[in-house]
């Protein structure tokens, strides 16, 4: 099945507990004022790219010790069948890397998804989508709220355990408070010979810091690319 992406990388440690591959699907109506992730917005912008390959990459992240899944966007759940025939595919890759290792009952990576939808605004298939998610973190972005809570931009947003594992695993997270690096900073070279290289950031900013990184990056010859949460 065909599924539009933004971005994919391993391993991110900014969206979730651990070292997870994180993956960002392409195409978001929802417009929330402030969003750092304008270049999402798009339906068609993106790459167009297949849930086999996505299951590559997560069976690849599960050899090299993957922790967790993010899937962010954009907005997931405007993909909510590829979404869905994903995480299946990955529930069962996760099965088949613990049975080869031999550890049924030991630590298994677990699936965080982020959607700007709130709990009530899931209809059927959003809900078959989040079948397999063991947590997700739901609700617009709302600038005038800012927060210190873990992995959340805003108050609004609430982080909503959904199984056994989802519980054990963000029990201990629904209300802390980010402490340790909150943003990644990813740098690819330049496209063309002579063109600076590039930086985005994978991550929840406080507020404020993206102007702060942006002129860093500047100063140290880095392009912020598409300085995507200006409209
Ligand atoms: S913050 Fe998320 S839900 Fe809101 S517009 Fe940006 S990508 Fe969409």
């Amino acid at each position: 099945m065909r599924i539009e992406i933004s971005g994919t990388h391993f391993p991110l440690e900014t969206l979730g507990p651990g070292r997870r591959l994180g993956v960002w699907l392409q195409g978001c109506p929802l417009a929330c004022a402030g969003c750092m992730s304008r270049h999402t917005w798009a339906p068609g912008g993106g790459t167009g790219s297949s849930v086999r390959e996505l299951l590559d990459l997560w069976r690849d992240a599960l050899d090299r010790g993957a922790q967790g899944l993010t899937v962010s966007g954009g907005e997931p759940l405007e993909q909510a069948r590829a979404l869905e025939e994903f995480l299946a595919g990955a529930d069962r890759l996760r099965d088949e890397a613990a049975r080869a290792r031999g550890v049924r009952d030991g630590p298994r990576p677990d699936f965080l998804v982020y959607t700007g939808y709130e709990q009530e605004e899931w209809d059927p298939p959003r809900l078959r989508a989040l079948r397999h998610a063991d947590a997700v973190i739901a609700g617009r972005f709302r600038i005038a709220e800012p927060t210190g809570l873990v992995w959340r931009g805003s108050a609004n947003q609430r982080l909503l355990p959904r199984t056994a594992l989802g519980r054990e695993r963000y029990a201990p997270h629904l209300g802390r408070r980010s402490t340790g690096r909150a943003v990644e900073i990813v740098v690819e070279p330049g496209q063309e010979p002579g063109e600076a290289p590039t930086a985005h950031l994978l991550g929840v900013p406080a507020r404020g810091e993206l102007v702060f990184y942006e002129r860093w990056l500047e100063g140290n010859g880095l392009r912020l690319r598409g300085r995507s949460w200006r409209p």
